[in-house]
């Protein structure tokens, strides 16, 4: 697909992650030393950010120097972003220890969190939001480092013990690694593929919404590509799963990391053989062909029953190639 890196966290931004500083413990040292380095900072998932415009929600990521307080005290545990196109030195630190007062944990939890987070060690203005409702506003580079540094550090805060023999594992290679000082296993970070398939019949699509998203969300349906399984394999086994159908060809199209927590999508296109549905209760709660006039309407915000999907996913950026006409 010639627009695949068009997606959100598509990258593209020109981000060099310069690896070869990973594991150098002088010149990562002189990185955070140097003028206009600057950390990213994350709590709990979500990422420091700040408004353009007063008026309107958080659009941009908000740094903080590598002398800042609350950098200097997660400098052991930083993590080594890379460097932008203009040379700055790029790194992150988690802060999820940090209890703020009067916490909505409800907020937190839900499906769509609109709370804001303000350290008060921060400048008035520099809050914690959740990188769903930020992320189609990012430009690509600030997309690709939120989303590196968010899967990378919730890795961390799941990882903290060897998987071989139970210690307690520390942090190497600039964040991109853990070692265990006991058995001297080393562990990677983790992304776990999910494919999500745009199915066709004709000129019609397959949606479909799991049990608990909001009244009239429907998506693409997805799911876990399985140990032993191909891309392809994974696609047609879950639309059948999930709703019965049948699926002949499945065409690779565009991939996204998708940081929520770890996922890699492998955004997918097959062709369906078989129309009638029977879904599974237990995977999701209703499955519908949607033709292309009622997906415009959807994509107007004027149908009836569905909403359109989130901008920035790649459900969303699928759907809009399909409805014109560019996924080739
Ligand atoms: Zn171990």
């Amino acid at each position: 697909m010639k627009r695949a890196e068009q997606v959100t966290f598509g990258g593209g931004g020109g981000l060099d992650r310069k690896a070869q500083l990973r594991e150098d413990p002088q010149a990562l040292a002189q990185a955070w030393a140097a003028p206009g380095s600057q950390v990213l900072m994350t709590w709990r998932g979500k990422v420091l950010s700040q408004r353009s415009d007063p008026e309107r929600g958080p659009d941009e990521l908000a740094w903080i120097t590598t002398q800042h307080p609350l950098a200097t005290a997660c400098r052991a545990e930083a993590l080594y972003l890379g460097a932008s196109a203009g040379g700055s030195n790029l790194f992150a630190c988690d802060i999820s220890a940090w209890q703020p007062d009067a916490l909505d944990e409800m907020a937190l939890a839900s499906f769509a969190d609109l709370s804001e987070q303000q350290h008060p060690d921060l400048p008035i203005g520099m809050v914690f939001a959740e990188l769903r409702r930020i992320m189609a506003r990012l430009t690509p580079l600030e997309a690709e480092l939120a989303a590196t540094a968010k899967a990378l550090l919730s890795w961390h805060q799941s990882h903290q013990f060897c998987a071989r023999c139970g210690s307690k594992s520390e942090v190497t290679q600039a964040g991109w690694q853990r070692k265990c000082p006991q058995c001297q296993a080393m562990h990677f970070p983790r992304t776990d593929p999910v494919v999500i398939m745009l199915i066709t019949h004709g000129d019609e699509v397959l949606m479909g919404r799991s049990p608990g998203w909001p009244e009239g969300m429907y998506s693409l349906l997805a799911g876990f590509v399985e140990p032993g399984e191909t891309l392809e394999a994974a696609v047609r086994r879950e639309v059948f799963e999930e709703t019965g159908v049948s699926v002949a060809e499945v065409e690779y199209l565009s991939s996204q990391p998708w940081p929520f927590p770890m996922s890699l999508m492998f955004g997918c296109r097959g062709r369906a053989t078989s129309r009638d549905i029977t879904i599974d209760p237990k995977e999701i709660e209703d499955a519908l062909w949607i033709n292309r006039q009622e997906m415009m309407t959807v994509f107007a915000g004027q149908h009836p029953v569905l909403k359109p999907s989130r901008k920035g996913a790649i459900a969303h950026f699928l759907l809009e190639n399909w409805l014109a006409d560019t996924l080739d």
